[in-house]
């Protein structure tokens, strides 16, 4: 029997999804600790250097070792991906879309098994790791299907008689070449896979960089292209750094545009490299979040609990999505505080292997390391912690094996306005409040960031339109107790920010989404 994961399914999974699950994760843990290669031209490439990986819930868990793609290694797959640009591009759509579903197809015979590498490699719980996974085989089927709706895009146009004669008009939409695809480590999977769909089914060729982090969920990817048939050279897959390995691939010549998701700083950095060069090329950079929610005196206070828990603390905070500020209106302030904190007292973290902890460990050792600041940051800046605010496993008395991974706990505060980390994106399990007393004091504070991702809102049916008037943000969830701010899929709700979180304005899925790797040529003939 297969289940396809739905809402109802990740809130109430079946018995039988635990099982498969728990199947896979043993499957997956028995073949841990091999060496990885670079994925060049259709064929494996041994590199120079590889680096280890280890679980972020146990580091003395080796996942493997991964290939340090070094600047030699980036031009080769880019020169690969050239070489298979013109053949690729002439390929019909309908071949391509062809391909590009039995991608989708190949992950989802796999999904299980692709699920347990993320919880081992990322650290989520396995709801959201059969979600990501998922979520990237939709993304298959979805660029592909959209890209035939839309008839690859092509419009003959009226016929233009001057002077008598006429000529016969059409707009093409054709691929620009090589696309770099840079991963997050958050969603290594589902935002390296999301672009390539996208890159490939339009006609261009890809080399992918996964996440420093999280090399071995792009890699996976690189399999299951590799098993679908693509030529040798359309998609090639390299693991490395950002600072030499994504550094290689933004500076290169051939580089004929970038998707990237991840921070302000580095969008901005690609941003800049790619406006130069020989002439300015695309860059789609998917960055950061600092997502608000405003609760009015008349939420429904059950739904806005559930909504804001799990936006906020999910995969420890460490979506671009994750809800990290909350304005409530003071009425209704303490009776919502009490129900935050009755659930965070029941969320269960620890090893994200076992099915009853919701909540994994962050990252890494910057992450943990950043915690600790920011705690030390908001409670010398005037914050009330009501829930949370330590790490756990720290000192040689925490619990193996709590002590080998970076776990901290689920965070609430309720934060003076004028703290600096109100505008701040610490990417974290720790969520700010601020009472309200004026419906539009909350709206002014919740616009007050330089971010524009997502935006969450609960109260009066009445209030909704006052709400999506007002916000800026490309992502807003009205009443919603799955989620304040996070939970977007391919086909419902289009995934792209506003102002300093996303450099097109056109989001992930949406009808606009494909024609961003395309370029126009208008064809005129007498
Ligand atoms: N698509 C995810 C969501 O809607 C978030 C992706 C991200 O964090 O980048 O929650």
């Amino acid at each position: 029997m297969s289940f396809r994961l739905t809402y109802a399914t990740m809130y109430n999974p079946p018995e039988a999804m635990h099982e498969r699950f728990e199947a896979a994760l043993a499957r997956v843990s028995a073949g841990l600790g091999v060496r990885h290669d670079l994925f060049i031209d259709g064929a494996d490439r041994d590199a120079a250097l590889y680096s280890d990986r280890r679980a972020p819930f146990d580091n003395a868990l080796h996942l493997g070792s991964f290939a340090q793609a070094s600047e030699a290694d980036a031009d080769v797959a880019m020169r690969a991906a050239q070489a298979a640009y013109p053949a690729w591009r002439a390929t019909p759509v309908a071949e391509r879309a062809r391909l590009i579903r039995r991608v989708g197809d190949l992950l989802e015979e796999r999904v299980y098994d692709i699920a347990a590498a993320l919880v081992l490699e990322v650290g989520k719980n396995r709801m959201e790791a059969l979600g990501e996974a998922q979520e990237t085989v939709d993304f298959f089927h979805h660029y592909a299907d959209d890209f035939e709706s839309h008839a690859g895009y092509a419009h003959v146009l009226p016929d233009d008689p001057i002077d008598g004669v006429a000529s016969h008009n059409a707009s093409v939409m054709r691929p620009h070449g090589v696309w770099v695809v840079i991963a997050p480590f958050n969603f290594p999977l589902a935002l390296a896979g999301g672009p390539t769909a996208a890159a490939l089914v339009t006609g261009n060729t890809v080399v992918l960089k996964g996440a420093s982090d999280t090399p071995w969920a792009a890699r996976l990817l690189a399999d299951c292209i590799r098993d679908a048939g693509l030529p040798p050279g359309v998609f090639n897959c390299l693991s490395g750094s950002g600072r030499e390995t994504g550094e290689a691939l933004a500076q290169h010549p051939l580089t004929a545009g970038i998707t990237f998701t991840g921070s302000v700083a580095v969008g901005r950095h690609l941003m800049r490299q790619m406006a130069g060069g020989a002439w300015p090329r695309p860059c789609i950079a998917e960055m950061g979040g600092k997502n608000p929610c405003i609760v009015t005196e008349r939420a429904n206070l059950d739904d806005a609990a559930a909504g804001i828990v799990r936006s906020a603390y999910g995969m420890s905070g460490q979506k671009c999505s994750a809800l990290s500020r909350l304005y409530v209106h003071d009425s209704v302030a303490d009776a919502l505080i009490e129900r935050l904190r009755q659930q965070i007292a029941a969320i269960r973290l620890g090893d994200p292997r076992l099915r009853e902890h919701w909540m994994g460990p962050v990252m890494n050792a910057t992450a943990y390391g950043n915690y600790r600041q920011y705690i030390d940051e908001l409670q010398s800046g005037g914050a009330t912690l009501l829930a949370g605010g330590h790490r756990l496993g720290e000192g040689a008395s925490g619990p193996v094996p709590l002590a080998r991974g970076y776990f901290v706990e689920p965070t609430l505060a309720e934060v003076p306005p004028d703290h600096p980390l109100w505008q701040q994106e610490m990417f974290l399990p720790i969520l700010t409040l601020h009472r309200y007393r004026d419906r539009d004091e909350a709206m002014r504070l919740a616009n007050d960031t330089t971010m524009g991702l997502t935006a969450g809102f609960y109260g009066g049916a009445d209030e909704v339109a006052w709400f999506h008037e007002h916000i800026e943000a490309g992502v807003t969830y009205a009443n919603r107790p799955q989620g304040a701010t996070t939970g977007a899929w391919p086909g419902y709700q289009p995934f792209g920010g506003w102002k300093g979180s996303g450099s097109t304005g056109k989001a992930i899925a949406s009808f606009y989404y494909l024609a961003q790797y395309l370029r126009e040529q208008s064809r005129t003939v007498v």
